[in-house]
């Protein structure tokens, strides 16, 4: 147990649901930060709120706004139809550009106020989806970026980076969280939580993974 602070960057869903309660495992206080970015499921945040209450870990929720109004995606631009599969050489629509960029670094500040250096993310480059910001040589890149840029030494955890999503659940039923993942958190691209609208590739993907969780855990 390490007894330092760690802030995780928090959206409500499975993989950073997950991520929260391998924080508090891994460390003696944990802090939660959500972004509204001009999602079109802006519920999610007080999803968050509440699985971070419940969870006893001190909750805040920023609003980055900039974000959706600086690039065009399907989960800010409610005229713009989702992808349901990945296009051949580019990413699917669903891709924010510079969302996690923005809030690492707006994390990185945020933790640096309250003499915290541990940021948690919930990014991994095994089911990453094409998003070039969810992967290892991104985040380590990161790091360094953030350390330079305020003389720090900060720590990114990406404790999913290697994990695809039947592993990814089955490190929240490690933890003792897997029902509450399964049925509290939103990852569905259309807003709906728990199991979710069932068809669009977020939940496809959450789908696939526990189906090959359970089938392994019998
Ligand atoms: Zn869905």
């Amino acid at each position: 147990m390490n007894k330092e602070t760690a802030l995780i960057v928090f959206s409500g869903g499975q993989d950073s649901t997950t991520c929260l309660f391998w924080a508090k495992r891994h460390f003696a206080e944990v802090r939660a930060l959500s972004f509204r970015y001009g999602q079109k499921h802006e519920k999610e945040v007080e999803l968050a709120r509440q699985i971070a209450l419940e969870a006893g870990v001190d909750f805040e929720a920023m609003d980055m706004p900039l974000i959706g109004q600086l690039g065009r995606n399907s989960l800010t631009d409610a005229t713009l139809p989702m992808d349901e599969a990945k296009p051949d050489g580019t990413f699917p629509n669903t891709f924010v550009p510079g969302r996690n960029l923005f809030f690492l670094s707006v994390a990185a500040v945020y933790a640096r106020e309250r003499g915290i250096r541990h940021l948690v993310t919930g990014v991994s480059q095994t089911d990453f989806s094409g998003y070039p910001d969810c992967r290892d040589s991104f985040i380590k890149s990161l790091n360094v970026t953030l350390n330079l840029a305020m003389d720090e030494q900060f720590v990114v955890h990406t404790p999913l980076m290697w994990l695809d999503k039947a592993d990814t659940w089955a490190l929240a039923d490690k933890l003792g969280v897997l029902e509450l993942v399964r049925a509290r958190t939103l990852t569905c691209y259309n807003g709906i939580p728990g199991d979710g609208c069932g068809h669009c590739p977020a939940c496809k993907l959450r789908r696939e993974g526990l189906e090959r969780y359970l089938a392994k855990s019998d």
